[in-house]
């Protein structure tokens, strides 16, 4: 039950952190799809793409489309220095707040383990009086 105890308590200190690292991102409701970097194919068939050699990386933005199909959007160039960083930022908010939620998950797992470990004893205490 020690053991327990001390997990748990090591838990809470790391989601005690986890909960202020998220706390200083910063998140943009109105961004939609997440930032990915890709290398791509032009359709020039006597480019050096074609043998492998990979235009990039660019910026796209992943997402979906009205019928919900994924798509990728090409974040342009005038719009790369002011959507990048904001796309950035919210891929930090999404990492820490996952984060606190395993933490979270992994507590509360360790506190049913406890509650149960307890019953157990109380159960042994309560036959050998
Ligand atoms: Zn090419």
């Amino acid at each position: 039950m020690e053991e327990l105890e001390k997990t748990i308590a090591l838990l809470e200190l790391q989601l005690k952190r986890a909960k202020s690292a998220l706390s200083r991102t910063k998140y943009h409701p109105e961004l939609k799809g997440t930032l990915v970097m890709k290398y791509v194919k032009c359709g020039r068939p006597s480019c050096e793409c074609q043998k492998g050699k990979l235009h990039g990386m660019y910026a796209y933005i992943k997402t979906k489309n009205e019928d919900g199909k994924q798509i990728f959007k090409y974040i342009k160039t005038k719009d790369k220095d002011t959507l990048i960083p904001l796309y950035l930022e919210n891929r930090e908010y999404k990492k820490a707040l996952a984060k606190v939620n395993k933490l979270q998950k992994e507590i509360s797992h360790h506190n049913n383990l406890l509650r149960k470990e307890k019953k157990i004893q109380d159960g042994k205490t309560g036959q050998t009086c």
